[in-house]
């Protein structure tokens, strides 16, 4: 990319407009891990985990006499818990159950949703920020109107957001078996009696801020905010975009390396989060439009 130290944004020494937007992503993010691992954490109370230990030790009794390896009985115990987790889908079709499961669906929409909309606000107010510096554009910058308006022509996605959430809370589901798997397979290493698994998994899967889960949830918030980004310079027509890390000591060699590569084209670039807690942006090498930022930051577009 051009001057890599020039796009980098050097978050510690971040002031105005730059400041305010990367502490609305992350307060984005926080709210995320809060409303999506409380609403995981009501449905995953659902889990018939005694039954699931239940499957797993009498699974273990059939392969003692062949192998008593760690990792047989943690595959053995990651069946056992995805099969337990997949059963979670089948509260949608209970009359008296299905509360939970629609709350958490809504809730990952919404997060969906705000992310997008976010990404959207920050490319917008980012733009018309370099549009006054060209002496181009007076709009005064403000996030809130911008995220409402993109909020707001996001109805028109709401299907396509549906959809979505299904695919991240496959994730959460994959995630928390392979936990449940490991912690089934050390429990077991260390003699544990039925009842310490029982309450040992339990407490795992309601656990609103079990790794698998928090780590989904920043992941699925993180994409969707370059997601909008995406969508509104595709649409502008915009050829490229640079990968902007954050610039201090904190960012790793892989968001190093994206940022050094690039820039790429819309549509080509490593999407961030890479990982969870990534911080990367993704920036057009061009500047949007007078006419696209004026329409989000007064009439909505
Ligand atoms: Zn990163």
């Amino acid at each position: 990319m051009t001057g890599t130290t020039e796009a980098t944004l050097q978050l510690d020494r971040l002031d105005g407009v730059l400041a305010e937007m990367f502490a609305r992503r992350l307060a984005l993010h926080e709210q995320a891990g809060r409303d999506a691992g409380r609403t995981w954490a009501r449905l995953a109370r659902h889990v018939d985990v005694p039954d699931l230990v239940r499957q797993y030790r009498a699974s273990l009794g059939l392969v003692e006499t062949r192998s008593e390896e760690d990792d047989e009985h943690e595959a053995i115990a990651i069946a056992a818990a995805r099969s337990a987790l997949h059963r979670l889908a089948d509260l949608v079709f209970d009359e008296d159950e299905a509360d939970d499961f629609d709350r958490l669906r809504r809730t990952f929409e919404t997060v969906l949703r705000s992310g997008r909309a976010e990404g959207v606000a920050d490319a917008v107010v980012m733009a018309a920020e370099r549009l006054d510096k060209l002496g181009q554009h007076t709009l005064a910058l403000d996030f809130k109107i911008a995220f409402e308006h993109a909020y707001a022509a996001l109805e028109r996605k709401a299907e396509q957001l549906a959809g979505e959430s299904g695919k991240w809370l496959s994730d959460i589901l994959g995630g928390q078996a392979r936990d449940v798997g490991a912690l089934l397979a050390r429990l077991t290493r260390e003699g544990a009696s039925y009842a310490d698994m029982v309450r040992g998994v339990s407490d795992l899967l309601t656990d609103a801020d079990a790794r698998a889960v928090q780590t989904v949830i920043d992941l699925m918030t993180s994409r969707s905010m370059s997601q909008g980004a995406l969508d509104l310079y595709a649409s502008e027509g915009i050829g490229q975009v640079d990968f902007v890390t954050a610039g201090d000591d904190r960012v790793c060699p892989i968001c190093t390396d994206c940022e050094i590569k690039g820039p790429y084209g819309v549509g080509e670039s490593p999407t961030p989060g890479i990982h969870p807690h990534c911080r990367c942006v993704l920036m057009p090498t061009s500047v949007l439009s007078a006419t696209t930022v004026g329409a989000y930051l007064e009439g909505g577009p």
